[in-house]
């Protein structure tokens, strides 16, 4: 079967390789068995180009909040807030991940490029070379001032989340919580709107995933740039705090912009468990219902690789075309899926860098 250049809203693939550095690791460059992307396995699941996130873990343990973090209550299940994090060592975290990145593209020979703009993005596709996108996830590692948005911007960055599951300086992210809305806190700070101005006017995409619902009304009002959540899944399915409202999915229509799909059991399933035991229909399911809403041209992939629990069946980004074969099961014609796998994001991208 001939293989579909895939962009993917979203990874977490430098943190995966972050964490595991000390324990020995593995390489970017071998297929491994650890972790769900390398560039081997890239290759071998069609991936084209990808969201790299910076994901800025708690300084104590060096970890994500696991499933350890879970407390469960009589219809759901409700994690705490993940403490906030201190700006100096964002920043030390934030740039030593980008330095990595950096120099996994100097060693990678050719093979994988960090693109600035589209004519990089679909030039590296077409060649077969590895795009990576530079995302930050959460903007504790920006000043108020915004001088590092601007260093940051000049060293590749062009996406943006405001907040992770957590507050900080701009905003609130949602808590872990279900079955409940994204509606759990306050809106954007002054310097919160001040970044979004910032990213509209430097051509940073902004990404509204982890977001709560006020912050998210916010940026509605000032933004000029297409609404994306890079990662996230319908609500109307999943009822999760991470998932998107109706409302907002309107929203989101009709600033043309568009929802990546993420793989995350947990925001999958109906009952949002960690069930990894899940059939790859389910994200399909949350794919034909964003479709419905915001249409054809308005959703996209967005993973969570190396970030999320995937459903077993998937395993790693070498799955992709499985999930290609479900859609196409399920009616998706081949334009339609250049459009979920690539072509979406190409538009959105071109609109928020302002490139063309
Ligand atoms: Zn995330």
């Amino acid at each position: 079967m001939q293989h579909l250049p895939i962009i993917d809203g979203h990874n977490d693939t430098l943190l995966h390789l972050y964490l595991h550095e000390r324990g020995g690791g593995r390489s970017f460059f071998e297929q491994s068995d650890s972790g769900e992307i390398d560039l081997p396995r890239a290759r071998i699941g069609g991936m084209g180009a990808g969201f790299f996130a910076i994901f800025v873990p708690e300084e104590s343990g060096m970890r994500p909040p696991s499933a350890d973090d879970v407390i469960l209550t009589d219809d759901g299940y409700t994690v705490p807030f993940a403490a906030p994090i201190d700006f100096n060592y964002a920043r030390a975290t934030t740039i030593a991940m980008m330095a990595k990145l950096f120099r996994l593209e100097a060693e990678s020979a050719g093979q994988l490029k960090v693109v600035r703009d589209i004519a990089e993005l679909t030039g590296a596709i077409h060649d077969g070379v590895l795009a990576a996108i530079l995302h930050i996830e959460g903007a504790e590692a920006i000043d108020p001032d915004l001088d590092t948005l601007e260093v940051f911007y000049q060293a590749g960055v062009r996406s943006l989340g405001l907040v992770w599951s957590r507050p900080n300086g701009f905003g609130e992210g949602v808590p872990y919580r279900y079955p409940r809305t994204p509606d759990t806190g306050p809106g954007l700070s002054d310097a919160g709107f001040r970044l979004v101005a910032a990213c509209n006017r430097l051509g940073i995409m902004l990404d509204l995933s982890h977001l709560n619902e006020q912050g998210f009304w916010d940026v509605t009002k000032i933004s000029n740039a297409p609404l994306v959540a890079t990662h996230s899944n319908a609500h109307g399915i999943c009822p999760v705090t991470r998932n998107l409202t109706d409302r907002q999915l309107d929203a989101i229509k009709e600033s043309d912009g568009m929802v990546g799909v993420a793989f995350d059991v947990t925001m999958l399933r109906p009952d949002g468990w960690l069930e990894p035991d899940t059939p790859l229909g389910v994200i399909v399911d949350h794919i034909d219902y964003l479709v419905e809403r915001l249409g054809i041209d308005r959703v996209g992939f967005g993973s969570d690789f190396d970030g999320a629990s995937i459903p077993t069946e998937l395993k790693d980004v070498t799955g992709l075309p499985k999930l290609i074969a479900v859609l196409r099961d399920r009616g998706y014609d081949e334009p339609a899926l250049r459009k979920l796998t690539s072509e979406n994001w190409i538009r959105v991208l071109r609109q928020a860098w302002h490139d063309g």
